[in-house]
């Protein structure tokens, strides 16, 4: 059979992947639109320094994806020179390679976030140091807070009540309100639930305590994903690993092909029978016995034919985010390390630190030399900053010129306090990415009929994160194509073990 994937990021890759590790019966090829390995996980190299778009942890909870992980980039079994000077403990894999003497290597990281609440920050997870970082009478409110929403609890048909009952109104308004406004453009109040519910499942005010007292006792934290304090990372990012990946696909017999970006599928009696792709302005046609397609839900259904009115309209109503990330160099932070976590050059700790505050435009900040010091050209003297900004394409922050962006982004980090003037930036980077977020909101709620509908194409697989629109992270877009793969391997007709991927079924078995 011949196999046509849509997309070489995560979910295309791993389809391409495991299907040519488990047989040689099957072309596979990958028409991937951008000229860059990745998808939204990519890693860009500018001069001498690498940043993510928005960093990338590696860690699942499900083992094929962390098997996947280790099998193309095994994890470091000695510690780094970075490591040694910053006298690192992280959990290290027996007889694993050493970071100093490969590339090819997954780092083990430590976990250091907090949030930027009203000019203070703030640790997230909550560790003890919030007493003294939060006071004790804002404590109490929050405590308050919490007891009155365990007693009068709020239906849970939008995402600030969703909230509110798990953490109460107070902590509610700290850790999560002005994040998530910015993140979707719109208030909690007007979002459905179960963004929350996938994005913090396991999560409460009481998974959040256990964990801080856990941790204050010396032991291991919580084992919930937004809560890990320790995760991998490649050498090189997370571009690294999907570049690699590609060459093992490569080298197993597959093709792919970029810079072609499919614009219609032609089906015929429920069965796709061929893509048009355009590379170059010519449109070119590839036949299909079975299309993987990880390309966004609603442009799918755009470029397929025969598809009902109500289907074609629902599908056009649904709605993305976009995100802009500026990288931003300076030679050092005006912020002080006051922890007692050593980091290189001193600086602050922070893989990433959320911006709550509204007053300041941006979402988050990464510290790319606290993801991996080899991601920046001399870490000792420099630190590498991504900024994240989250839009709408063609809005007024999508249109501004590159100079523009970087010269307001800068300006935030100087009222934050994070850098002491403009010109102490010494060169920046604007990456915008497109519908890095399906959202749940617009004609989300008719998602149910949109993948009734493509199920009924036999032969179409849709996996990923645009793909099914859905808030996957890396490792479940990776398991959708897993399950994909096993499906088209065994032959087996029902999809709803790729669907259900990632969902409150998903969840229920695995607590089960
Ligand atoms: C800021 C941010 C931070 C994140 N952090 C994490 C994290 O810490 N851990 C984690 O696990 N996940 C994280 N994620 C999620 C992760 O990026 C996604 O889950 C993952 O990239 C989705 O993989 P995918 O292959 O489904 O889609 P994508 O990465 O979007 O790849 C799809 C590919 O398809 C191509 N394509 C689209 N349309 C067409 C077309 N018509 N023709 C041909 N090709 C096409 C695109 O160019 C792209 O290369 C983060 C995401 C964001 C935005």
């Amino acid at each position: 059979m011949k196999i046509v994937i849509i997309g070489a990021g995560p979910a295309g890759l791993t389809a391409a992947y495991e299907l040519l590790r488990r047989t040689d019966e099957h072309s596979v090829v990958i028409l991937e639109s951008s000229g860059r390995i990745g998808g939204i996980s990519a890693t860009v190299q500018y001069k001498g320094c690498r940043m993510d778009l928005g960093g990338h942890r590696f860690f699942s909870k499900l083992d094929r994806v962390n098997e996947m992980w280790e099998s193309i980039l095994p994890i470091q079994g000695k510690p780094s020179r970075y490591d040694r000077l910053t006298e690192s403990t992280h959990t290290l894999a027996q007889g694993g390679p050493d970071p100093d003497s490969t590339d090819d290597v997954m780092l083990r990281r430590t976990r250091v976030s907090r949030i930027y609440f009203k000019d203070k920050l703030i640790d997230y997870p909550i560790s003890a140091r919030v007493f003294g970082q939060l006071g004790i009478p804002t404590l109490l409110r929050a405590g308050c807070s919490y007891i009155h929403s365990r007693f009068f609890r709020l239906p849970e048909d939008n995402l600030e009540n969703f909230y509110i009952n798990r953490f109460g109104k107070v902590l509610y308004s700290m850790f999560f309100e002005g994040y998530t406004e910015k993140l979707w453009g719109k208030h909690p109040s007007e979002i459905a639930a179960d963004w929350g519910a996938q994005r913090v499942k396991g999560l409460s005010f009481i998974a959040a305590s256990k964990d801080m007292l856990s941790k204050a006792l010396g032991r291991k934290g919580s084992e919930e994903t937004s809560l890990i304090g320790e995760f991998s990372y490649p050498k090189y990012g997370p571009g690294q690993f999907w570049e690699c990946t590609a060459d093992r696909v490569i080298a197993m017999g597959g093709r792919i092909q970029m810079g072609c970006c499919v614009k219609r599928i032609i089906t015929e009696n429920n069965a796709v029978k061929s893509v048009i792709y355009e590379k170059d302005g010519v449109s070119v046609c590839e036949e299909a016995d079975i299309l993987i397609s990880s390309m966004p839900v609603k442009e799918l259904i755009s470029g397929l034919n025969d598809v009902p009115n109500d289907i074609r309209q629902a599908a056009e109503g649904l709605c993305y985010r976009e995100l802009i990330t500026v990288g931003i160099l300076v030679d050092r932070l005006r912020l002080k390390n006051t922890t007692r976590i050593k980091t290189v050059g001193n600086i602050i700790p922070d893989c990433w630190i959320y911006v709550q505050d509204t007053g300041i435009k941006m979402g988050r900040i990464q510290i790319f030399n606290n993801w991996s010091p080899y991601l920046v050209e001399r870490p000792e003297e420099n630190v590498w900053l991504g900024l994240e900004y989250f839009c709408d394409e063609g809005d007024d922050m999508w249109n501004m010129g590159d100079d523009e962006f970087a010269d307001f982004a800068a300006g935030e980090l100087v009222k934050m306090g994070m850098i002491a003037d403009r010109s102490d930036v010494k060169d920046s980077h604007i990456e915008r990415v497109i519908k890095a977020y399906p959202a749940y909101f617009g004609t989300y709620p008719e998602i149910g009929r949109i993948t009734e509908y493509l199920d009924s194409i036999g032969n179409l697989y849709c996996i990923g994160r645009n793909g099914q629109h859905r808030y996957n992270n890396m490792d479940h877009s990776m398991m959708t194509a897993f399950q994909a793969a096993d499906n088209i391997l065994n032959n087996i007709k029902s999809k709803d073990n790729i669907w259900n991927v990632n969902t409150d079924k998903e969840y229920l078995e695995e607590k089960a």
